[in-house]
């Protein structure tokens, strides 16, 4: 899933190909990703493209009057075409949900693998309009993230602080894999209760996420939108590693599983050297 540095990276890829140009198509193919009807989608045709910019795990393209938004969600990528294939897109059973094409004859499809159909679509006449977007906490890497401002984030939350860091109402852009990250380099259990971290640890905490997501950013931008999925796995230093070394201490890197996702962790660095609970291995064990 794209999080907060390959979405950053991807609108500024896109800014750069698409700004200026003049959409020239724009076909929905998943019918049931497109949220909205008013403005309909051929709103987009005609107009030239302003800016494109990220919005938590968002991407908000203008076009005259109107903003295409859109959530790439857990299967959702962003294919950039130097030719847009001149078939129109047709709703089927494809990964296909949209085709824009450019009046350079360049675009992009926005398609969706697996099951899971979560991807979504809006055309609104302001980003805000779309409720996620609306909701969104402070984001990590804009100015005025403070420690303080991370502070009144985790103390206004309950639940633990693996939840609260995936929780876009609470914190925009962080989602399974970049919380993993922090969390490990904060030094810090996905389990322990968000309001209840010391001074220290929130400290700790909004450094590590900073960094993190500033790194990211850093090695994502000027990748094409192809590289992104993979420079995201290498630059990991605990999240889908489960069973590989610690990079900062050699121990074994564990999992915990849910029903469709898992976090990864260091027992060393970040529970005090005691495993965390699976409730999955646990019940193939009893
Ligand atoms: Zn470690």
């Amino acid at each position: 899933m794209p999080e907060l540095p390959e979405v950053e990276a991807l609108a500024g890829f896109l800014r750069e190909h698409c700004a200026g140009q003049r959409i020239v198509r724009a076909e929905v193919a998943a019918l049931s990703a497109l949220k909205t009807f008013d403005p309909p989608v051929d709103a987009l045709v005609g107009e030239t493209v302003g800016d494109v910019r990220r919005t938590g795990k968002y991407l908000a393209f203008s076009a005259g009057e109107a903003w295409l938004v859109i959530h790439l969600a857990r299967g959702g990528w962003l294919q950039w075409r130097e030719k847009v294939p001149p078939a129109r897109a047709r709703p089927g059973k494809g990964p296909l949900a949209l085709r824009v094409g450019l009046s350079s004859g360049a675009g992009f499809d926005v398609t969706e693998q697996g099951t899971e159909k979560r991807l979504a679509l809006w055309v609104v006449r302001d980003p805000s309009e779309v409720e996620g977007v609306a909701r969104l906490g402070p984001d990590p890497l804009q100015e005025g993230f403070t420690a303080q401002v991370l502070a009144g984030v985790l103390l206004a939350s309950t639940g633990n602080i693996k939840t609260v860091l995936t929780n876009q109402s609470a914190l925009a852009g962080v989602g399974n894999a970049y919380s993993d990250e922090a969390l490990h380099a904060a030094r810090l259990s996905p389990y322990k209760t968000a309001s209840k971290l010391t001074d220290e640890e929130i400290e700790q905490l909004h450094r590590a996420l900073v960094t993190i997501l500033s790194d990211a950013v850093d090695r994502s931008v000027g990748l094409a939108a192809s590289g992104l999925k993979s420079e995201k796995k290498t630059g990991m230093a605990v999240h889908g590693r489960a069973g590989l070394p610690c990079p900062v201490c050699g121990d074994t890197i564990r999992e915990v599983s849910f029903s469709t996702r898992s976090l990864q962790y260091c027992p060393t660095c970040q529970t005090g050297g005691r495993p965390l609970a699976d409730r999955r291995m646990s019940r193939l064990l009893k």
